[in-house]
């Protein structure tokens, strides 16, 4: 594998080979490759005319829209390192992000800044520049679904982005980035703890992504589609940079909502796409779902979240794909074990746990006890990544660094195992393990049964207090729509299925479970509701 030095080289080179495609597609609006260089050299030079240093972090706060893009080639252009924030997150959420990464700059959306961003920014003395958007600036069909917002004047104390974007300032000359640079400090979405910035060099961004388009070829200049959101490494990684080291068409649709998705999968004809497993469970429970919406894909990849095999099998049955799992995480820049293309992952009879895929060439995956020694094959224990793609260390934070990445390798806080062929198995999060009296219960396997209930859409499993067993297992799920299950129906379901102790005692049904916006479902939140 020979990956570009950076993603602004790839870039630049698919710019250069079809200046004329498509980069960007967004509803009625299009970018070309000449375009969306010019546009992007433009925030880059306005970025550095105010003042934006080599190194400085620019904090890019925008759904999937080509306002994200500028903004980010921008910055990088400038030499930046680029600070995704969701554009979900609260004041309290960007006031930690902006004041841990002495964010330079803030590039967001002008109803984000006038809300509350412009105070919250206000008392983090490091921001110095802001741009804001608004999305229906660059020519797109007035889709009230997804931009319910008018235009708002542009704040006094801001610059727009695409008048900046437009006003055809060159790029600032000596600032490309190289490839030991840091690209992104990519705040973990938290799931499971405080968010801590993973800092990922350029080198592990098109290493990642040379990989996914060489491991699963796609014609060049076929398109992506971004469901993933790009603020997220997954959507980063395997959408955006991919896309660019294959000279492809991004399209983007501002955020999830499975109506608007089938929709853009109709007008654009994607090739490829990549999003959390709950995405396709929303898509395929979607009233107007047919197979002609996924006959154009070459690849589909579930990643970033568990994938259980009834969901792959139901998928398949009712529209056709396959979902490819693949396993990663922000440390270690998107993915590290994937399904080959021509292959497809082989489900653990012991435990009905559907594989993550392979390491990838350079990679190096061990299954390690407490002390970082080798467990005996088959056996579980925590996955342990080594390998290009795996991130320096945190942020500002040499002791979680230490404690993460021994000797380089990344602790990944999973449990796993491997097969004698080499699949891996991801357990779960060691953190979400349920002690009931002195068994181990490992919520993955019980989730993996409820989903094979035809009832049963999302489900999360969780342990609670029990004065008797010290914790005892809960069972949150969501319904598919028009179908209806009893609680006791489906703990009975899984106490035919599951030894005693594993299966849910209680269980819960709620219209929705909580998620991330990168589409987790948060078990911590329903433990907390608790
Ligand atoms: P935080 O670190 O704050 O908890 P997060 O872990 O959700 O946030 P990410 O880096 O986005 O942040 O998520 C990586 C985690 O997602 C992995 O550690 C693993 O637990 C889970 N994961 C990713 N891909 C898969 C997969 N294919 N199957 C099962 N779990 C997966």
């Amino acid at each position: 594998i020979a990956p570009p030095a950076t993603v602004v080289h790839a870039f630049r080179a698919a710019a250069a080979r079809a200046p004329e495609r498509t980069a960007l597609a967004y509803f009625d609006g299009r970018l070309t490759y000449r375009e969306t260089d010019t546009l992007s050299d433009a925030v880059a030079g306005h970025l550095a005319a105010r003042g934006v240093a080599r190194g400085d972090r620019v904090a890019v706060m925008l759904q999937n829209s080509p306002h994200f893009v500028l903004a980010l080639l921008g910055a990088w252009k400038a030499g930046a390192t680029v600070v995704p924030l969701n554009p979900m997150y609260k004041s309290a959420e960007v006031a930690h992000v902006l004041d841990d990464s002495e964010a330079t700059a803030v590039i967001c959306a002008d109803r984000t800044w006038e809300a509350y961003l412009r105070q919250t920014a206000a008392g983090c003395p490091s921001v110095r520049v802001v741009l804001t958007a608004c999305e229906r600036d660059l020519q797109t069909r007035d889709d009230p679904r997804v931009l319910g917002f008018e235009r708002l004047p542009v704040p006094r104390d801001t610059d727009d982005l695409v008048a900046v974007a437009r006003a055809g300032l060159p790029a600032p000359e000596g600032r490309e980035p190289v490839t030991d640079d840091i690209a992104l400090i990519s705040y973990t979405s938290g799931t499971s703890g405080t968010p801590k910035g993973a800092m990922n060099p350029h080198r592990a961004l098109t290493y990642n992504a040379e990989r996914q388009r060489t491991g699963h070829p796609i014609a060049e200049g076929a398109t992506y589609f971004a469901l993933a959101p790009l603020f997220h490494i997954t959507g980063m990684v395997c959408e955006l940079a991919a896309c660019f080291a294959n000279a492809g068409t991004l399209a983007l649709a501002y955020r999830f909502d499975a109506g608007v998705v089938l929709d853009a999968f109709t007008e654009h004809r994607p090739a490829y796409t990549v999003g959390p497993s709950t995405a396709f469970m929303a898509l395929a429970a979607h009233p107007d779902v047919t197979r002609d919406h996924f006959s154009s894909f070459e690849v589909i990849s579930s990643g970033g979240a568990p994938v259980p095999p009834a969901l792959v099998e139901k998928f398949r049955a009712a529209l056709g794909p396959y979902l490819r799992n693949g396993y990663g995480l922000t440390e270690c820049t998107a993915p590290c074990a994937s399904v080959p293309p021509e292959r497809e992952a082989p489900v653990d009879p012991a435990s009905g746990t559907l594989s993550v895929g392979l390491p990838g060439p350079d990679t190096v995956v061990r299954i390690v006890d407490d002390k970082g020694d080798d467990v005996p094959l088959g056996e579980p224990g925590e996955i342990a990544v080594r390998g290009p793609q795996v991130v320096p260390g945190y942020w500002k934070l040499p002791e979680a660094t230490a404690e993460a990445f021994p000797d380089g390798e990344l602790r990944t806080g999973d449990i796993g195992f491997m097969d004698a062929d080499g699949w891996l198995y991801v357990v779960d999060r060691k953190k979400d393990m349920i002690n009931a009296s002195g068994f181990k219960v490992w919520p993955r396997e019980v989730e993996d049964v409820l989903y094979t209930h035809p009832a049963v859409r999302e489900a999360a499993v969780v342990g609670v207090p029990d004065a008797y067993r010290g914790e005892t297992v809960k069972a949150y799920v969501s319904l598919r729509p028009g179908v209806s299950a009893e609680p006791a129906e489906l703990s009975a379901y899984c106490a035919e299925r599951l030894a005693a102790y594993k299966y849910p005692r209680e269980v819960e049904v709620l219209a929705e479970l909580p998620k991330t916006t990168s589409g987790k479902i948060l078990r911590r939140e329903l433990r907390s509701q608790r």
